[in-house]
């Protein structure tokens, strides 16, 4: 690693207050919240996230989005897994690792909104801001960062260290 941006013990803080913050204001929602995260790069943020929201009506749907390949236009996508679960009629927060240009969460939440849930909101625990659209509605955020192609903590680098725990900014001779 280059550079670590962002370290284990600080993710876990921030993840925690994301957790009361989104658990606060679905606590008491009788019909519960349906998480949809988006494969793959979510999968450690979401593991962390939901074990500290303590909420008994909690599903889970998936979705997996993919870019056209490593160097492709930003925010040109594909949709590889279709939403796994019914989400109509139910609350649902869409789960992201990163928002860059925008052009996956705006894909999933037009999916989504497709399926009439009763409402929808989007948590990411990272955002480029340089990149990131302004009109794009995003409700929760865990970090700011730069502009930069960061790996760890679920995020890869072709198909590698998702499980680096921390985050951080390859040697630039370990990029392609
Ligand atoms: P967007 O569609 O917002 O441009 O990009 C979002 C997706 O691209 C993320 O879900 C993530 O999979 C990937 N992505 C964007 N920036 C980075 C980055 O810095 N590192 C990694 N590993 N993936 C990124
Ligand atoms: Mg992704």
């Amino acid at each position: 690693m280059d550079r670590v941006l962002l370290r284990a013990e600080q993710i876990k803080q921030r993840v925690h207050e994301l957790a009361e913050e989104i658990g606060k204001l679905y606590e008491g929602e009788p019909s519960g919240l349906t998480i949809v995260p988006i494969l793959s790069g979510s999968i450690i943020f979401l593991a962390d996230l939901i074990r500290e929201m303590p909420m008994p009506r909690m599903r889970i749907a998936l979705v997996q989005i993919s870019s056209y390949g490593q160097r492709a236009t930003p925010g040109e996508t594909k949709t590889l897994i279709n939403l796994t679960g019914d989400i109509r009629g139910r609350h649902v927060l869409i789960v992201d690792d990163i928002l860059d240009s925008g052009g996956t969460l705006r894909r999933v939440q037009s999916m989504l909104s497709a399926h009439k849930p009763a409402s929808i909101r989007t948590a990411v625990l990272l955002r480029k801001p340089a990149k990131a659209p302004s009109d794009l509605k995003v409700d929760f955020i865990g970090f700011d960062i730069e502009d930069l192609f960061v790996v760890g903590y679920g995020l890869d680098y072709a198909g590698l260290y998702r499980n680096y725990p921390h985050i951080g900014v390859l040697k630039a001779g370990m990029m392609g």
